[in-house]
Formats: structure tokens, C-alpha cells, sequence
């Protein structure tokens, strides 16, 4: 026995890197990363993906890095679009901070567990801070917490089942039970609610009014009604930055109904949040103090790598409530005296240690930078909203953010089509991405500028390649007719 063990343990020793091994797999990671933000990154945006890739079968022995790399580089990095370009303009952009990397490297050798707070008291002191930090930026109280998700899509999932458990709901109350939104909400929302297993509760679409934010008489109407019918009013979502077009709701109007009628207040700030830094732009967000929960995203508006999101939430019983659990064999993590652990606000226990991204990347850049690189965004999307209206384009509202949308309407011919054609040319070209949407069945090219990479420069090029776009598409009307 012992001789298996010891032959075992020789192959296993293994994966212990020794540290010859270790400086090499460094060097040629770092090589990469180097080529990568230095070469790759200023080629295209995106690139049509073919043709099948071949996959490198696992196997037995192990591969060494090089033919990993060059897999990467070839097979992964090559094709589709590439978000850490100053050339993004879809979605959402963020870019993703080189900081991130140096932290997660960091966080995975040390493989903290940030999840109970027994277990890495530093840990979660470092992402309580971080959550209180958003929290006092949105006018919250010190009481106030969260929790850091790994995006929006589950922090907006966080506050759905805290919502409901908040106002009692059974499953028998399910079909009489209400909440508001427009249809401009993200879409993560409505997908939240089914996995909350609340497909049952009456979706009431608020309507917009000509800025496309939610119309408060409406919503106060509707909960009336609702309230007189005997239904359930027990959720309200506004948006502080839809995805569409940018725009904020009008969040104190909305607080006041929602106080008024005592209705759980969530707003989406996924995308817009961060924003609330720039002094200019404090009022638009007047009234996100009132609500009960704000979903927001470090990975778009503070420019974390993929994988940062956060939950933050004025009443922490409520939320802890709903994701604590205590079971026998964590009977040691129970300690009243300590910070509140993440696993007891989330429905995760085990998780990345994603708390030390964001710190490393305050701390490296300071807030200062970091500020100037989200007002240069609004100030962007300004001067894109001026010129492509010189330029012969309509567009929708003025950008309060960062976000804005656009469409071409030539003198005889389908305008949907001649849009859908525009952004086709523009897909193709692959120098800049941009993104389009569908408003009330019309046909919406977006300007979306998020990445701290995007600069003057690569919005000028964006407006120069559109009217490449606009000669090009005219050319081959002349010629078809
Ligand atoms: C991006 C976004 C989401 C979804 O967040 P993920 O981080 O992609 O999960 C939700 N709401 C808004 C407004 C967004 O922009």
C-alpha cells in the first residue's frame, strides 16, 4: 500500500509548480498578455467566425504552454468580437483593467475563501468595503450592504427573491401578484423572475413617455387600480441607464409611489450607476436613495475584466433572510461577531475571490483617473450625438448617459432595411462594433461608448466609417435601379 501511495504521490507532486516551471509559464503568459495589448488589440473589433475550429483533444501527457498559447492566440482570440478594444461601441462596453488580471492572479495562487467570513476575515472586510464604499455613493446608509455578484444579471436576481419574500409571497398569491417596469427594462429581469419561479405574477408594463422613461402617473394609476382589483403590487423596477438608449427613470417620482404604497423599489443601475460620480450628472440620479435595492456593474461602468456585478441593499435582514442557510457541517462559520459573510447574501457559497479586482484597481489608479475616464465617456457620446446629426442621421433622445441611437433615412428606400444594411457594412468592415436595436419595431443603430480605451480618435473613426457605410450603400442603390 504504501508503495502505491508513494508512486501516486510522485505523479501528483506534480501539480505542485516548481518554480523554474513556474517563472517560464509566467514569462510566456506575460509574453501574451504583452502581445495581446500591444498588437492584437489595435487590429479589428470584430471578425466573422467561418469556419469550425479544431479543438486540442485532452490527453494523457501534458501539452506544453507554447502549442496553449498559439491555441489561444489562433483559435480564441481570432475570431468574433473583442471587447478590450478602444473600438467597441455595442452593448455595453468596459474594456477590462490589465489591474484586473494582476488581482485575479493574486486572488486564485492565494485561492481565498472569501465567502465566510471566519474563514478569510481580510477577504470579507476587503469586498464589505467595497459594497459599503457603492453603497454610500448611492446616499445609503452605513447600515446598508450587498453583495458582489458576478454581474447584473444576478444581482437583479438577488433583489427579485428578496423582494418576494419581503412581501410574504406564497405560491399561492403568485397569479395576483404584481410588479411594474417598462419595456425598457433589461431583459435579465423578466429571466429573473422565471428562475425565482415567479412566472405566474402579472408583468405590468408601465408606458413611456417621449424620452422613453417611465411614465409615473401611469405606474401610480395602475397600482391603484391593481390595489382596487385585489392584486398585489409587491415589486417596482426602474432603470438608471436602460440598455437601450441610455436613459435614467424618473427615480425620486417613482420613490414617492413606491413609499406611498409600500412596494419593494429595486432600480437596474447595472449599467449607469457609476456615473453618479461625475458632480454634473448628481441629480439625474436624485431619488436612487430612496429605493430598497440598486443592482450595478464594476465590469461596465468601472472598467473590471468580465465577471463583477454587485447587489446593494438598504434593508440587510431582508436580504439575508432570504439566502442564509445554516446547515450542520458549517456549524464553526457561525459567529455573530464577525462582518456578515457573502454566502449568507447570495446564493453562492464557494466563489472567486472577486472583491480584490476592484480594490487593486481603486487603489492603482485612484479615483481621480478613474472619474475622468467615465465623464471623457459622456463628453464622447456628446460630441457623437452633435456629429451625427451633421452627418444626415435622425436620433432618438439626447444621451443623459453614455449611450444614444441613430438610424439613416434615405430618400427611397426601406429605412429598417437600409439601417439592418448599415450596420451589416459595419460588421463587415470590422474596424469598430457597433450594436443596433428595435424600438416599438423601428430599426436603431447604438453608439455605446464605455471602454476607458475609447478616445476621440476611435469615435471619429466610427463616424468616418459610416459614411463609408452611407457612399457605399448609396452606390449600389444607383447601380441596382
Ligand atoms: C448589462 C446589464 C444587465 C445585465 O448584467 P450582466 O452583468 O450582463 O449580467 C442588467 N441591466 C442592465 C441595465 C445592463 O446594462
Amino acid at each position: 500500500m504504501l508503495k502505491k501511495i508513494k508512486a501516486l504521490e510522485e505523479k501528483s507532486r506534480k501539480l505542485e509548480v516548481a518554480k523554474e516551471l513556474r517563472d517560464h509559464w509566467n514569462y510566456q503568459t506575460q509574453q501574451y498578455a504583452n502581445h495581446f495589448l500591444d498588437v492584437r488589440n489595435k487590429g479589428k473589433t470584430y471578425v466573422g467566425d467561418d469556419q469550425p475550429k479544431q479543438l486540442l483533444e485532452f490527453q494523457d501527457n501534458p501539452r506544453p504552454i507554447e502549442e496553449l498559447i498559439d491555441y489561444i492566440n489562433t483559435k480564441v482570440d481570432d475570431t468574433g468580437l473583442n471587447p478590450a478594444s478602444a473600438k467597441h461601441f455595442g452593448y455595453i462596453p468596459g474594456g477590462g483593467l490589465f489591474t484586473t488580471a494582476l488581482a485575479d492572479y493574486i486572488a486564485a495562487t492565494s485561492n481565498r475563501y472569501a465567502g465566510i467570513s471566519y474563514a478569510s476575515p481580510g477577504g470579507v472586510r476587503m469586498e464589505n468595503q467595497l459594497i459599503k464604499w457603492m453603497c454610500k455613493l448611492m446616499g445609503y446608509p452605513e447600515s446598508a450592504l450587498g453583495n458582489l455578484t458576478s454581474g447584473g444579471s444576478i444581482a437583479n436576481l438577488i433583489a427579485v427573491v428578496t423582494a418576494r419574500d419581503y412581501a410574504g409571497l406564497k405560491a399561492i398569491d403568485y397569479p395576483k401578484a404584481c410588479i411594474y417596469l417598462t419595456e425598457h427594462v433589461h431583459h435579465c429581469v423578466q429571466k429573473a423572475l422565471r428562475i425565482a419561479g415567479l412566472g405566474e405574477v402579472q408583468i405590468r408594463y408601465v408606458p413611456v413617455n417621449e424620452e422613453m422613461k417611465m411614465d409615473t402617473s401611469s405606474l401610480d394609476e395602475q397600482i391603484r387600480k391593481d390595489i382596487q382589483n385585489g392584486f398585489k403590487p409587491f415589486l417596482i423596477v426602474a432603470s438608471a441607464g436602460t440598455t437601450n438608449t441610455g436613459v435614467i427613470d424618473p427615480l425620486d417620482d417613482i420613490a414617492e409611489i413606491s413609499e406611498k404604497h409600500n412596494i419593494w423599489y429595486h432600480i437596474d443601475a447595472a449599467y449607469g450607476g457609476f456615473f453618479i460620480l461625475m458632480e454634473e450628472l448628481k441629480d439625474k440620479f436624485k431619488g436612487i436613495e430612496r429605493s430598497d435595492s440598486i443592482a450595478i456593474d464594476p465590469h461596465k461602468g468601472l472598467f473590471i475584466s468580465y465577471g463583477l456585478g454587485a447587489i446593494l441593499v438598504k434593508n440587510v435582514k431582508a436580504v439575508y433572510d432570504t439566502h442564509h442557510y445554516i446547515a450542520n457541517y458549517m456549524q464553526d462559520a457561525i459567529n455573530p461577531d464577525i462582518d456578515i459573510s457573502p454566502a449568507d447574501m447570495s446564493p453562492e457559497l464557494t466563489k472567486h475571490f472577486r472583491g480584490m479586482r476592484m480594490w487593486l484597481s481603486m487603489h492603482l489608479f485612484g479615483l481621480d483617473t478613474l472619474k475622468a475616464a467615465i465623464e471623457e465617456k459622456i463628453w464622447l457620446c456628446r460630441y457623437f450625438y452633435k456629429k451625427i446629426q451633421e452627418q444626415g442621421f435622425k436620433v432618438g433622445p439626447y444621451p443623459e448617459l453614455s449611450v444614444m441611437i441613430f438610424r439613416y433615412i434615405p430618400e427611397d428606400e426601406d429605412a429598417d432595411g437600409f439601417n439592418q444594411k448599415l450596420v451589416q457594412f459595419i460588421h463587415d468592415d470590422g474596424r469598430v462594433f457597433l450594436s443596433s436595436t428595435t424600438i416599438n419595431g423601428v430599426f436603431w443603430i447604438r453608439m455605446a461608448i464605455g471602454s476607458f480605451r475609447s478616445h476621440l480618435e476611435h469615435v471619429d473613426l466610427s463616424l468616418k466609417i459610416i459614411e463609408e457605410g452611407i457612399l457605399s450603400l448609396n452606390q449600389k442603390i444607383q447601380v441596382e435601379s
